[in-house]
């Protein structure tokens, strides 16, 4: 980026820090016009401290270090940064007390009418969405109670316990469903998966983007579906493309979960269990605030209404737009480093969880004298701090990536507008002098 532009840039954020301000103190979300401003305008992590204001800033306050995320949808990274409209609509539905029930009733079906399926239930997260999966279809086959939910779960009362799950598709999630008091059967072919139906069966679970599909979606469904037994599948991360919100469900999968704090943008601890109604309005009698499992999955009023505006959000959105300016930020950066010896710059799309594109900065680890490794964890421990792709300098990617030995993954689609000229720099600045980091200093100062 020349000059000039980075200066715009930070003009910019400056008349959007101030208007934003200014919005804020009357409760109204700033309307921004370009297409980095759909991810919001926030204040940048190296000018936080001058621009509190009235609020404090209770990172500062706690000495929590700020972050630039240039990772991706990391539950430890915090995940995404809810956009404008989210945000506004979070603090708006701060002010009023409701009725939960009705609440998330009516939030569920307003999500599951944009979304195209039958029904919705709002849960913390998508682990949590996993587990209500679970208790719904215990419920279903048994006929007991939430309550019943794990404690009778496998005794005579609640007989009918078992879960089946492809052996390539057993993951740490598998605990969400756990909680339920259920049984996993493992199966690898499809002739064990045909044979694994039994009376104990209440459900099926698939892992979208596991590394090795398996048995194919249609088989799986087909197949159970000739027992009567209800399929959830895991997409948790598999958005974009957007279209994915109502493709699985309208291929017949009875339930099925996204997070709400990754793609959809939404609160961290919210997420979506989408899917047949029968099953929906089971996930809701097994949440919080009855006494079932989901009790301790709490999702209160903001998260709720946040949820809705995320997807809202989303709906004005396009894939071709998110592609667009997730490659604008990876040129960004790319154009920065370009003249460092031996570096080369690729960008790579994971095929189906994180499905936008990822920088890769590779160079020779022996010319430069700094490994990948150690690039990040220099990164790191600067001003401001970068997290990189944790696949950097791994033999193996991850979500289907290509590997990051002797290359730099830079996530763009978690940076807040303007992170990407800070990150270029940075990077620049250890591929070039690899003993020092330091303070980020600016051009022009916001
Ligand atoms: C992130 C993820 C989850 C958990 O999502 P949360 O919203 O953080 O609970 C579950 N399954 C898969 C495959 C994921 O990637």
């Amino acid at each position: 980026m020349s000059d000039s532009g980075t200066r715009n840039l930070y003009t910019r954020r400056r008349f959007l820090r101030t208007s934003q301000a200014a919005l804020a103190a009357v409760g109204a979300a700033p309307l921004l016009g370009t297409a980095a401003a759909a991810f919001g305008a926030t204040t940048p992590a190296t000018t936080a401290k001058k621009s509190a204001g009235a609020q404090p800033d209770y990172y500062d306050k706690l000495g929590v270090t700020k972050i630039i995320n240039a990772a991706g949808t990391y539950t430890a990274l915090s995940s995404a940064v809810m956009p404008p409209p989210v945000r506004a609509a979070v603090a708006a539905a701060a002010l009023h007390p409701v009725r939960i029930a009705e609440l998330q009733r009516k939030a569920g079906q307003y999500i599951a009418d944009k979304l195209k399926a039958e029904g919705c239930c709002i849960s913390c997260g998508a682990s949590s969405a996993l587990t209500l999966a679970t208790a719904a279809s215990v419920q279903a086959a048994n006929g007991c109670r939430p309550t019943d939910i794990p404690s009778k779960v496998g005794t005579p009362a609640v007989p009918k316990n078992e879960v089946i799950v492809q052996k390539i598709h057993r993951y740490g999630y598998d605990n969400a469903m756990f909680l339920c008091g259920i049984k996993v059967v493992e199966v690898v072919t499809l002739d064990d998966y045909k044979n694994a139906f039994g009376p104990n069966t209440v459900m099926t679970n698939y892992f979208n983007a596991a590394d090795e599909e398996g048995i194919s979606q249609q088989d799986w469904l087909d197949v159970a579906h000739q027992h009567n037994i209800p399929c959830h599948l895991d997409a948790a991360a598999d958005m974009p493309p957007i279209s994915n919100l109502w493709k699985y469900t309208g291929m017949g999968w009875d339930l099925v979960c996204f997070s709400g704090g990754k793609g959809i943008r939404g609160p961290q601890n919210a997420g979506l269990l989408l899917g047949k109604k029968r099953l929906t309005d089971l996930a809701h009698a097994n949440n919080s605030p009855g006494d079932g499992v989901g009790r301790g999955m709490k999702v209160a009023k903001e998260q709720l209404v946040g949820m809705v505006a995320a997807v809202d959000w989303v709906l004005t959105q396009t894939d071709a737009g998110w592609d667009k300016e997730f490659t604008r930020r990876a040129n960004v950066v790319g154009h920065m480093v370009k003249d460092v010896p031996t570096v080369t710059t690729s960008i790579e799309t994971a095929p189906i969880a994180n499905h936008v594109p990822h920088l890769y900065i590779h160079f020779d680890p022996v010319k430069l004298g700094v490994t990948t490794v150690e690039v990040q964890a220099r990164l790191r421990t600067g001003t401001p701090a970068i997290e990189l792709h944790p696949s950097t300098g791994a033999k193996v990617g991850s979500e289907g990536l290509p590997s990051g030995t002797n290359a730099l993954i830079v996530g763009t689609w978690m940076m807040n507008p303007g992170d990407e000229a800070i990150v270029g720099r940075q990077i620049h600045k250890v591929l070039t002098n690899p003993k020092s980091v330091g303070e980020y200093t600016p051009r022009v100062r916001g």
